[in-house]
């Protein structure tokens, strides 16, 4: 997409603007006109120009004063300037040249020479400032990818690219839009002008050119809400609820990933931000093509990390109590007395055994049994705090780690399951099911206990003592 090259024509002549105005506009060329120095900054400063038509002599100030300002103003200076004078006067064209114009002509002139004229400054200032665009583009490209790819996270590179355009781009609004083909609504992933945003969902009604760019795939620019046709619509609705809206113009870029999802990339400016030019496209249509491979590589890492954190969770957890099994407690053992000794902490453990299981199975059967145990391991994960650690040790046997625990919690926590579980009625519907348990109590550390494996092996000794005297209860 190309917009019409933009010419600002300064002259103090009403009847020569018009008429230059006029042949420009008939050749394609967008004309603004200004007829005095001071508005001509003013304006120069304001929009992006892509060629200036500057009379030598013009009332409250000098052409070539005129000319030495733009070229001192770095955000202007790179405007060609093209000047206009009724005298032709050989010095004038010196120092005009002298000072950065870009050519002399002559009143009164030919218009084909003028226009010939136009054209190779137009075309010789807009290869300078792809020249120069590409160049910021390369540097910052590289940056910015260097930013995203150190990024493993998706949500980190939404907002990566967010900021680092609109930064790019100098502009106050940028937007990562996800949505599904045909749906009326997208999400916000990431927003520049709100960093706190996340996933919002939007009515794609109040954005066509966001519907537009999904629906074609191609991107949109809309370089004047105030005018765009796209925009009657929203207009309309905008007029009914007496709103003003800041935003000036928008870009929509669209783009696709790999698993179908398609995405936007929004930008938007108000009346204080430069306006968005073709260029600036660009580079944004740049970022968003090689971030999205980025991006795909981000998810696909998600996913296979999360595949990982699933493949240890099944491994280490028991499918009948969803607790750790035996291997994982192995383990946590060994980490925690770790911790135990690093810190000077202790390690509380019990040892838990069911009474008088073999009865219960005798009873109501095995799979009441198992429902048991099922049961019972939803109580303790209950009952625990973050920091502990509950495994199936052996069929009914369960093993509790309390870290930074004593003898004296860890007895308190061994009463409150004991009430807890014999309180439980474990049957369904009519059939009650009443189990206790038993328990024993050990810590680390403790005179007999080295390491992981003897701790357990005071509890279990304890909970020896705790079914000798008669179940139900806890030893240390
Ligand atoms: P106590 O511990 O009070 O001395 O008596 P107990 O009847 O519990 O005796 P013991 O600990 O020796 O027996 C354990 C029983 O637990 C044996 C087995 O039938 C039962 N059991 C072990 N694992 C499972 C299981 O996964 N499901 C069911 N339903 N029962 C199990
Ligand atoms: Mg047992
Ligand atoms: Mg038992």
């Amino acid at each position: 997409m190309t917009l019409a090259p933009r010419i600002l024509v300064a002259d103090d002549d009403q009847a020569l603007t018009r008429t230059l105005s006029w042949i420009l506009k008939e050749n394609g060329y967008e004309v603004v006109t200004v007829t005095d120095g001071e508005h001509l900054l003013e304006r120069l400063r304001a929009d992006a120009y892509d060629l200036l038509l500057l009379d030598i002599m013009m009332p409250g100030a000098d052409g070539l004063q005129l000319l030495e300002r733009v070229k001192e103003d770095p955000r202007i200076r790179d405007v060609p300037v093209l000047m206009i004078s009724s005298m032709p006067p050989e010095e004038a064209t010196v120092r005009a040249l002298g000072l950065g114009a870009a050519d002399f002509i002559s009143k009164p002139f030919r218009v084909r020479e003028l226009l010939a004229r136009v054209k190779a400054h137009l075309r010789v200032g807009l290869e300078l400032n792809q020249a120069k665009a590409e160049a910021r583009n390369r540097t910052e490209m590289v940056d910015i990818l260097q930013e995203v790819t150190a990024s493993l996270k998706p949500e980190e590179i939404y907002h990566i690219l967010v900021r680092r355009v609109a930064r790019g781009l100098k502009i106050s609004k940028c937007s990562l839009i996800f949505s599904t083909p045909g749906e009326e609504t997208a999400t916000v992933v990431a927003s520049y002008e709100n960093p706190m945003l996340r996933n919002l969902r939007i009515d794609l009604k109040r954005y066509p050119e966001i519907r537009r760019a999904l629906d074609t795939r191609q991107t949109v620019l809309v370089a004047d809400v105030a005018t765009d046709p796209l925009y009657a619509e929203a207009r309309s609705e905008w007029g009914q609820e007496g709103r003003l809206v800041p935003t000036r113009s928008a870009i929509a870029i669209p783009f696709v990933m790999k698993d179908q999802r398609a995405g936007v990339f929004f930008l938007r400016t108000t009346e204080e931000d430069t306006p968005l030019k073709s260029s600036d496209m660009m580079f944004a249509e740049q970022v968003i093509r090689a971030a999205s491979q980025a991006l795909e590589k981000a998810y696909d890492l998600e996913s296979a990390v999360l595949g990982r954190e699933q493949m240890k969770t099944l491994a280490e957890t028991d499918p009948l109590t969803e607790t750790y099994n035996r291997r994982a407690l192995a383990e946590k053992l060994v980490q925690e007395i770790g911790r135990a000794n690093r810190y000077g902490t202790q390690l509380g453990c019990l040892m838990i055994d069911l009474d008088d299981f073999k009865q219960v199975n005798d009873v109501h059967g095995h799979l009441a049994g198992d429902s048991v145990l099922r049961q019972l391991g939803q109580i303790f994960r209950r009952e625990q705090r973050t920091v502990d650690i509950i495994a199936r040790y052996g069929g009914e046997e369960f093993v509790v780690l309390l870290p930074e625990t004593g003898v004296a919690g860890a007895s308190i926590f061994a009463e409150r399951i004991l009430k807890k579980v014999s309180g439980h009625d474990f049957g369904e519907g009519d059939k009650p099911i009443h189990v206790t348990i038993s328990v024993g109590v050990a810590c680390y550390p403790d005179e007999r206990v080295q390491d992981g494996e003897t701790l357990l092996k005071l509890a279990d000794q304890n909970l020896y003592q705790a079914k000798l005297d008669g179940r139900n209860r806890y030893r240390d």
